[in-house]
């Protein structure tokens, strides 16, 4: 028996990094997962693991979250992994990065929370699991301002939602990384020109001497959607190899 055997679980952004990662880990525990992406291609394959199903969903689209949460059908577990990294300071972030920060990491979260939790309510349980990141109210991080912003506004949002509906059988809580090595982490390394003095510069931050993995990710995520977490909510879950410490 896995420890979400019986569970249904949609993962969004699931085509890369710790949302692949995710989809995998919640698969080999026994939940059926929908995992879904923007990305027909990152999608493409996921679909061969067993218990995993696969959905193209781009989060910042309201119709398409109601379309895939009405066919996914008494979804115990949503863990909202897509996000989007601004690179850059207040002075670099106009007005159109800030919008394009908070709809993609804070309001496709809304949509997707308001999407899934009349069924919830209605069945008395679920577990809604929000990717945020050190850089948010934790810590501030440099050249990450909108990121940031828009990251401590996801744990908001999720003590929100816990405090709620505590009382109704909802479980809402926040993951914040340190960074993990993934491939929009490496796209952002390369991007900087000098990869390797960009690598080294994420490296040299971590005491552990090292990036996470999306695998170290998962992990906590499968423990947060787990009944063994039944007394975790409204909770900021940091796992950043010391980094914040
Ligand atoms: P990744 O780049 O490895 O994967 C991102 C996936 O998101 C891709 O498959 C892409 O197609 C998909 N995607 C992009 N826009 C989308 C949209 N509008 N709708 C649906 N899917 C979309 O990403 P990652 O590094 O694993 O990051 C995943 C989450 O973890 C993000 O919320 C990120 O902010 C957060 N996070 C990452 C790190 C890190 O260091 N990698 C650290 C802290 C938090």
């Amino acid at each position: 028996m896995g420890r979400l055997s019986g569970k249904k679980a949609l993962i969004t952004a699931a085509g890369a990094g710790i949302g692949r990662a995710s989809a995998e880990a919640f698969a080999r525990e026994g939940a059926k997962v929908i995992a879904t992406d923007i990305s027909a291609d990152a999608l493409a394959g996921l679909n061969r693991t067993p218990n995993i199903e696969t959905r193209v969903l781009d989060v910042t689209d309201p119709a398409a979250i109601a379309a895939t949460v009405g066919a996914a059908k008494d979804l115990d577990i949503l863990f909202n992994v897509a996000g989007w990294v601004h690179h850059g300071t207040i002075e670099d972030c106009g007005r159109e990065d800030w919008d394009r920060s908070l709809l993609i990491n804070l309001t496709s979260m809304y949509e997707t929370s308001r999407a899934v939790l009349p069924n919830m309510l209605a069945r008395s349980g679920g577990v809604i699991l929000n990717m945020s990141s050190v850089a948010s109210s934790v810590t501030g991080a440099p050249n990450r301002f909108a990121y940031g912003a828009t990251k401590a506004g996801v744990i908001g949002l999720t003590k929100g939602i816990a405090a709620d509906y505590a009382a109704r059988g909802i479980r809402c809580n926040a993951i914040c990384p340190g960074t993990v090595d993934t491939p929009s982490l490496q796209g952002r390394m390369s991007a900087q020109g000098d990869y390797e003095t960009a690598r080294n510069m994420f490296i040299s931050r971590q005491p552990m001497g090292r990036l996470g993995t999306a695998e170290e990710i998962a992990h906590l995520a499968v423990y947060l959607a787990s009944d063994e977490a039944a007394f975790t909510t409204g909770a900021i879950h940091i796992v950043d190899g010391g980094w914040t410490n």
